[in-house]
Order: structure tokens, then sequence, then C-alpha cells
């Protein structure tokens, strides 16, 4: 057991061959989990997609390199790059990768590393942890029951619009990794597909100091995003479009107004019978706002009751 600089503890102990997925933090170094600094501490090898962050890491979490190799991956590595390291694997190695941030193959390489060591019958596994996505959706107080992850859309307009255009038919909640660049042509374009009313929340610097959480109707966000820029890391999480064609914030409406009258149950099938969704959905939505406004009305929150 070693004692790091934060005062975190790690074991170092010999791993078992395999491939070792560590996700990193995606602002705050504190955010790592103590087996990914365990992995880190005690692979054979280590794999980065940038050395030099990893190596700043676990100085920062007093993890040495022990004379252990470092081997950069990234999206130009060739498959020689790869097959060197399967073949350390299959050596008998214990090899981590992480990537720049966050989880590995989230928007990240390592796909085809776990493809091939896979179809090498070589041991894959995980030490999870922190990833945007997961992050940016717990804070977007938009539904989290259902949701699709795109990565990045395309920077060019035309497919992006095609690809937005499919993706909000999904009816769920998306969520979409952006440049802070293209945000607002992004926000345009979604306005132009929902509406100005639908609801979208901008998340930038997640974890970092100046974390920013805005949720907003979309034509409001764009406002913004038109007289100041956004600098740093953002994620825009989407409002499902219903099948009807109204908002999120219509179907709401709505519930709201059917709940100061009906049990929920009645007020669900009422809403989703003059909207045309699947009765399920919009019950589920009519919990979490009967919850909501449970919530408020709450001097604290005592309950810790789970609702399924
Ligand atoms: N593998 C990472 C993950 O698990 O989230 C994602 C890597 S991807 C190359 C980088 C993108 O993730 C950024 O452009 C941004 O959209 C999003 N991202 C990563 N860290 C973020 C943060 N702290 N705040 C907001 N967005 C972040």
């Amino acid at each position: 057991m070693t004692k790091g600089v934060l005062g975190l503890k790690f074991k170092t102990s010999p791993l078992p061959a395999g491939l070792y997925l560590v996700a990193t933090p995606i602002g705050t170094a504190r955010d790592i989990t103590l087996r990914a600094l365990d992995v880190l501490a005690s692979a054979d090898i280590l794999v980065a997609e940038d050395t030099r962050t990893l190596r700043k890491l676990m100085d920062i979490h007093g993890i040495d390199l022990q004379g252990r190799p470092m081997i950069p991956y990234h999206d130009h590595s060739s498959a020689s790059d790869r097959n060197r390291i399967i073949a350390l694997i299959t050596e008998g190695k214990s090899v981590a990768y992480a990537s720049e941030a966050g989880t590995p193959l989230i928007a990240d390489p390592g796909f085809k590393l776990v493809t091939d060591a896979q179809s090498n019958d070589l041991s894959v596994t995980t030490a999870p942890g922190p990833s945007a996505v997961i992050t940016a959706l717990t804070l977007a107080g938009l539904p989290t029951d259902r949701f699709l992850f795109a990565g990045f859309l395309p920077n060019q307009q035309k497919a992006r619009v095609e690809q937005l255009s499919t993706l909000l038919k999904t009816q769920t909640t998306l969520v979409l990794y952006e440049s802070p660049k293209r945000i607002l042509a992004l926000c345009t374009d979604i306005k132009d597909q929902t509406g100005p009313d639908h609801p979208v929340t901008l998340c930038r610097e997640l974890t970092k100091r100046f974390e920013d959480i805005r949720p907003r109707p979309v034509s409001k966000l764009i406002e913004e995003l038109e007289s100041t820029s956004v600098k740093g890391e953002v994620v825009l999480v989407i409002g499902p479009v219903s099948q009807s064609g109204a908002s999120d914030g219509d179907l709401d409406t709505a519930l709201r107004k059917a709940l100061l009258t009906m049990r929920v149950k009645d007020a669900a099938e009422t809403v989703a019978g003059a909207f045309g969704l699947p009765k399920r959905e919009v019950y589920q939505r009519a919990l979490t706002l009967k919850d909501a406004s449970h919530d408020e009305t709450q001097p604290s929150d005592t309950s810790k009751t789970r609702r399924d």
C-alpha cells in the first residue's frame, strides 16, 4: 500500500496479462477511482493517447513510473503500433490504456485495440470512471430514462442537419459533444428543426473551477452565444422531441395542468392521448414532475425512497 501525494492509497500488485482500459478525470484530478490508480501503479506497460498528460496525472497522485515503458497510442497510430501492443499482452504483460481524458473509446481512441485484443482471445477489462456524457446528463435537468449519445456531429452543415434530423426522430434525450467554435451553429440547426422553445442544456467545463450549466429554451441559449462566445469544453444535451411534434415543454405544461386535478395515471393517459405519445413514456414523465413538485414543497430532502 502506498500513499499518494493527495493522500489517496493505492495498491501495487502484479496484474494478470490483459488490456486494462483506465478512465481518467475530465477536469478535476481527484475524480479518479482508487482502482484506476491501482492499475496505473501496477500495470507492466502504460499506453496513453497523450503520454505527457498521463504522466502528469500519475505525478499528481504520486505514482512512479519505476522504469515501466510508456507507449503512445492515438488516432494516428497504425495497425503495426496496435500489433505491437497486442504482442506485449500475448507475451503475458498487463497493459493499461488511458485516453487523454475521460473514458477510452468514448469519442476517443481504443476501439480497435479492444477488438484486436478480443479477437486474439486476450483479456480486456476496465477501471471505469468519469465521462463527459454521463456527467452532462446528470446535470442537464432533462429526461434520463432514455438517451442517445452521438459524439461529435459532422462539421459540414448539410451533413450535420441531416444527422440531427435522424437523431431527433428517436424521441430520446440527445447528448452531443461539440467544439465551442461550432456550438452556436449547432444550436441554430436545432432551433430550425425543433422550434425556439425546445429545451437544451449547455454543459461547459464540467468538474472544473468554472463549471457552467445552462438549461434554456434553445432560442435563449442562441441569444447568449451570439452576445458572448463560449470557451472551454462543451457538451450539449437536447430534450426529446415528442412524436406529435410538440416540444417537451408543451408536454410538461399539459401534464402539470392535468396533475392539478387528476391522479398520475389518469393525467398520463389523458395527455398521452392528446399528444399521440406512448402511455408508458408519459407516465414516467408525469411521475418525475409529480416528484419534483413534491420535493419543492418539502422543507428538506428527508425522503430517500427510490422511484421505479
Ligand atoms: N473520452 C471523453 C469522455 O469520456 O467524455 C471524451 C473525449 S472527446 C475527445 C472530448 C470532448 O468531450 C470535448 O470536446 C467535450 O465535448 C467533451 N468533454 C470532455 N471533458 C469535458 C468537460 N470537462 N466539460 C465539458 N465537456 C467535456
